[in-house]
């Protein structure tokens, strides 16, 4: 049986390990196949392509969009897009762009309280990549004010809390025209990971089918029994392929390569799909 975990994240974006290092966790954790899919960005691509032969790990590439639906945050997988359209290159660097301002008010916001600076927050963060909670939270953490990433999220980063502010994010619906716009398969992430905030309602879900959305994650550590038999009640009405993977983000999170996996028969209709090929070794 193959293990292919479709869901994982580089210092690219807010994990920990360079795209090379990921590949080669991969390969500790016995992983046949692995997705890079950062937030907001491809830049990480071309690093794990060039670590696919030494560790035997094949590579799809993706990403992970962020989405906004309403106010409500939403995550969408994109995997094997061509990453030259020229609509999800401008979105991408739209998001970007808009996460930067956002980050830097949101610092502007907790200096008050919190002895940090911008400069802090940019020291933690990718160059030009996208600047998020996470950067914050290390240097949240740094500074001595929690104890760690999660303890931040708990306390200041709380988007209920004083120092949140909203970014830029495209429409889910529109995210996904985006994406089969680049050739690239559309998968929602954790759709009932409830922890982070308000869930995206399953009228907003069934929209993105109608427009075209291939597959939605039902194995993932922040879905609960129910959660994952809701998900797959609502997969088989809305025809989705079901997918798991450990959103795995280096020492960032507790989330273990491999520990959510995604069956060979999705993955394969997920290559036949794409409009870029799966690096194999
Ligand atoms: P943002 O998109 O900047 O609002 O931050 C959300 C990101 O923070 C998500 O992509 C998660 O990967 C990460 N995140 C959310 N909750 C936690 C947590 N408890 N610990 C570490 N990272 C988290
Ligand atoms: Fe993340
Ligand atoms: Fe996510
Ligand atoms: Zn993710």
């Amino acid at each position: 049986m193959l293990r292919i975990d479709l869901h994982t994240h580089s210092s690219c974006s807010d994990g920990t390990d360079a795209p090379a290092e990921l590949l080669a966790a991969g390969a500790d954790a016995g992983l046949d196949v692995l997705g890079l899919t950062d937030h907001d960005t491809c830049e990480g691509w071309v690093e794990a392509q060039a670590a696919v032969k030494d560790t035997g790990v094949a590579l799809v590439r993706g990403v992970e969009m962020s989405c906004s639906a309403e106010g409500i945050t939403v995550h969408l997988l994109g995997l094997l897009p061509d990453p030259t359209s020229s609509r999800l290159v401008a979105t991408l660097e739209k998001s970007r762009v808009s996460r930067k301002t956002r980050a830097k008010a949101m610092v502007e916001r907790l200096e008050e309280d919190f002895p940090i600076t911008w400069e802090d927050v940019r020291s933690h963060a990718p160059e030009n990549g996208p600047v998020g909670r996470p950067h914050i939270a290390d240097a949240l953490v740094k500074a001595g004010s929690f104890a760690d990433r999660a303890a931040a999220f708990r306390g200041a980063l709380h988007p209920s809390g004083p120092y949140y502010v909203h970014h830029w994010a495209p429409d889910p619906v529109e995210a996904v025209e985006i994406l089969l716009e680049a050739g690239g398969v559309p998968v929602l992430a954790h759709p009932k990971a409830r922890a982070r905030q308000r869930l995206l309602p399953d009228e907003t879900i069934a929209a993105m089918a109608e427009a075209g959305l291939f597959g939605i994650e039902r194995d993932h550590r922040d879905h609960t029994v129910e959660d994952r038999r809701a998900v797959e009640e609502l997969a088989r009405q809305l025809g989705l392929a079901l997918f798991g993977s450990s959103d795995y983000h280096g020492f960032g999170k507790p989330n273990r390569l491999g520990e959510n996996l995604t069956s060979p028969e999705v993955l394969n209709e997920v290559e036949a799909r794409g409009s870029i090929e799966v690096v194999r070794p």
